[in-house]
């Protein structure tokens, strides 16, 4: 048991900080109290004991669009590379993010389902990790955006519905599809839808069988309107959105994570060695990306915090996860939402609400502490001085 004190909790659903307190969590890692500052030890509890001097303390962050196995620059890929090696390359990503304060992720393609493959690991206590909510590998069709990116491959209905099947019984929590290209490859373009209704049909049934969903890359706005009317409930991306997809997303009330990163980080793209067509795409796409967020915010669509890239790498100085809020919060999403869209929606979309992204009794004791309040300034999660999961201390730089 460890009671953390002296500390202001961050109501990240009311909006507001809660005065001076403590919060207790149990051995079952789940905060078992919060109460004012002197109550515990009134009572003659004596848990060890750790001073915030004050801090605001912060739901631990969850990143929704993750890949811990990616490799750059992307034609690197090797579709037959050992698992071990790609479980290796996952780890160190997965406890970079941990590190930086993301206490879990939702994966949207591993490969050799190396997400699912960590949970396992990090379920046994052998290495730390963010909680991993997993896709294992991304089902695409053979000429697809996900070509060359040791994907599963599938065609038709009864294909695309069977790979759906073998990644849900291998363990995954979703299902993630490409229903448009991308930004990745030379020539390739986010304008060009790839899945036919029949091939979405397939994955959204595995996916209502097993109680879950389908995320989808989603570049533009046909497509959208295509796995909407089909059952698709994440979308990913966006860069090319009208005002009828925004209208009818919100009217489905579905959840989007922007993924600003990819067309804002050209010198983080530089630095991994892109190659120059994937960083013009990027480029190119940069403006009416940014527009069709700005649709999506006046819409009142659901946001998620989503990379695209491993979310503790640092991008401009600051971990993805954290670059990413920055730029949804600077392309007009409030404040407490864009704080929202990494701890309280983000807990909604992984069907976590009752469990992740809040402080509160029942929950699990996942968080951060800052100096400053992240209500006043989202840039106060620049300086993280804490990071608990399961009430067990990852970081202290206090
Ligand atoms: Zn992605």
């Amino acid at each position: 048991m460890t009671i953390f004190t002296n500390t202001r909790v961050v109501d990240v659903v009311e909006g507001v900080a809660k005065p001076l307190g403590a919060v207790r969590v149990g051995e079952d890692g789940k905060i078992s109290e919060i109460a004012e500052a002197t109550s515990f030890a009134k009572r003659g509890i004596s848990d060890e004991v750790i001073d915030l001097d004050g801090r605001f303390l912060f739901p631990g962050l969850i990143s929704c669009h993750t890949h811990l196995s990616v490799v750059f620059p992307f034609s690197l890929t090797d579709p037959h590379e050992n698992p071990a090696v790609t479980a290796y390359r996952s780890a160190q990503r997965a406890s970079d993010a941990l590190l930086s304060g993301v206490t879990t992720i939702r994966s949207v393609h591993e490969q050799n389902q190396a997400d699912l493959m960590l949970r396992k690991a990090f379920a046994a206590g052998w290495m730390k990790s963010p909680r991993i909510f997993g896709a294992g590998r991304a089902i695409s069709t053979p000429d697809g955006h996900g070509r060359g990116s040791a994907c599963s491959y599938a065609k038709d209905f009864e294909g695309f519905y069977q790979a759906a099947l073998d990644e849900l019984n291998a363990g995954a929590d979703h299902i993630k599809i490409f229903i448009t290209g991308g930004l990745a490859h030379a020539g390739e373009s986010p304008d060009v839808p790839e899945m036919s209704d029949d091939e979405i049909r397939g994955v959204v049934k595995a996916a209502t069988e097993h109680d879950t969903y389908v995320v989808a890359h989603a570049g533009e706005s046909k497509a959208i309107q295509q796995a909407l009317r089909l059952g698709v409930r994440s979308f990913e991306h966006g860069y090319v959105m009208d005002q009828e997809t925004v209208d009818q997303m919100a009217a489905k009330d579905v959840f989007y994570s922007p993924t600003l990163c990819v067309t804002r980080s050209e010198s983080w793209m530089r630095a991994k060695g892109f190659e120059e067509p994937s960083i013009q795409n990027a480029l190119k796409a940069s403006e009416r990306h940014l527009a069709s967020v700005k649709l999506a915010i006046k819409a009142n669509i659901k946001m998620t915090n989503g990379t695209d890239y491993p979310p503790g790498d640092l991008v401009d100085g600051v971990p993805a996860a954290l670059h990413e809020l920055f730029l949804m919060h600077e392309a007009g999403l409030s404040t407490l939402k864009s704080l929202q869209s990494i701890t309280s929606m983000a807990a909604k979309l992984i069907k976590q609400e009752n469990f992740l992204g809040q402080i509160r009794e029942g929950f699990a004791g996942d968080f951060i502490a800052t100096k400053g309040n992240p209500l006043d300034d989202p840039q106060h999660l620049r300086e993280i001085d804490l990071v608990v999961q399961s009430g067990e201390v990852i970081r202290n730089s206090l």
